[in-house]
């Protein structure tokens, strides 16, 4: 991935920005020049903290659906843009809302928390939401009964044997999580012995159960920053090498490889990638695509997030 920067789009963005009163919010995982045009730069949890607390006119989150929604939900009075409205999730579309009720009926006083990667009518049908907090939300909970998580089955079965807890587990994955390849892994662990091998938890057991250190996004750029190794074997998708290599520029940071692709070794979501910054340019100037939220759907789905962001403070 090249970090090639368009000086005159990047200069009309920031002029735009100033001039409406707008702030951008983008995931580690957008291209280079969309996270060098941000206000913020984060993982969901962040992402999610930032917009609870921004004053701004317009939000523009340089992300997925579910994460412009969850700006809206938590600004209904503010226009919440997102570049491309194609922008899906492959976590998020695994679970639809009339297959999700059903689900929950079948497990009545059962909690139902669900991982921020989900639309907002499922956040409306959970006791709480969590992101790279889950294993503090799920401790937070008491209860005998089993507990109902989705729609990550790999995050799912990471909660089980960190919590110890009874979940009930939907079976949606990731679609960049699921393309490791421990085979190709273990032998570039092989030419770089020295390298920590680090993982997101939305990867699968087989992939979790080699790591060194598992964490959201922030959690593995904070401890490559912190842990004296100077290699990384970093799975996860491409776009967090980016701050990666600006928080440790002295580092060595490798892509962990995937079964599809020899060539880059690197591992891309393809929605992410839809935004560019021809589109941020576009969205700002005529204020379009806005995310809406119905507002039954949206006031519930407000409740299970601020339970989630107060656990978190
Ligand atoms: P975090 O950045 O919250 O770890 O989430 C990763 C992800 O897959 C976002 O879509
Ligand atoms: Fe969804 Fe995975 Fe892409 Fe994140 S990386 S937006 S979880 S498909």
């Amino acid at each position: 991935m090249i970090a090639t920067a368009t000086p005159s789009l990047s200069e009309a963005i920031r002029e735009l920005k100033r001039e409406k009163n707008a702030l951008i919010l983008a995931h580690y995982y957008q291209l280079p020049e969309i996270q060098d045009a941000a206000d913020m730069v984060g993982d969901s949890l962040q992402m999610a903290q930032y917009a609870a607390n921004s004053e701004a006119d317009i939000l523009v989150v340089a992300g997925v659906c579910f994460m412009a929604e969850t700006a809206k939900i938590l600004n209904p009075s503010r226009k919440v843009l997102l570049p491309e409205t194609m922008a899906g999730c492959s976590l998020a579309d695994s679970c639809s809302a009339d297959e999700f009720r059903m689900f929950i009926r079948q497990y009545p006083g059962s909690p139902v928390v669900s991982y921020i990667n989900c639309s907002a009518e499922i956040k409306a049908m959970s006791d709480l939401v969590c992101t790279s907090n889950a294993v503090k939300i799920i401790n937070s909970i008491k209860t005998d009964k089993p507990i109902l998580f989705a729609p990550d089955i790999n995050l799912g079965k990471y909660l089980i044997k960190q919590t110890g807890r009874n979940l009930i587990l939907w079976p949606g994955s990731c679609v960049v999580h699921e393309s490791f390849s421990i085979g190709k892994i273990l032998d570039l662990h092989w030419l770089y012995p020295e390298a920590k091998f680090i993982a997101h938890p939305e990867s699968e057991s087989h992939i979790l159960g080699i790591a060194s250190y598992i964490g959201s996004t922030k959690g593995m750029i904070e401890f490559v920053k912190k842990s004296p190794s100077q290699k990384f074997i970093v799975a996860t998708e491409a776009g967090i090498l980016h701050q990666m290599k600006k928080e440790v520029p002295s580092k060595t940071l490798l892509p962990a490889p995937t079964f599809e692709d020899n060539a880059c070794a690197c591992s891309e979501c393809p929605y992410m990638k839809m935004n560019t910054l021809e589109k941020l340019y576009q969205c700002l100037l005529t204020e379009e695509p806005q995310v809406q939220v119905n507002e039954p759907v949206r006031k519930k789905a407000e409740g299970a997030l601020r339970k989630m962001l107060a656990l978190s403070n």
